[in-house]
């Protein structure tokens, strides 16, 4: 039977961190580069921290 194990993807943390990079325009109207920084549940285990088998 398959046992439940910590989800290598996220380590059990149940979240990982993605960074989405985006080009916006500043005050001046040149391009910048921004990068945003933001946690999800993660995809492989569905945020349990555990897949199985
Ligand atoms: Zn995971």
């Amino acid at each position: 039977m398959a046992e439940p194990q910590l989800c290598p993807a996220c380590g059990g943390g149940r979240v990982t961190e993605k960074i989405e990079y985006t080009v916006e325009t500043d005050s001046r109207g040149d391009q910048v580069a921004r990068e945003h920084r933001y946690l999800s549940p993660c995809g492989r285990c569905g945020g349990t921290g555990e897949v199985w088998g």
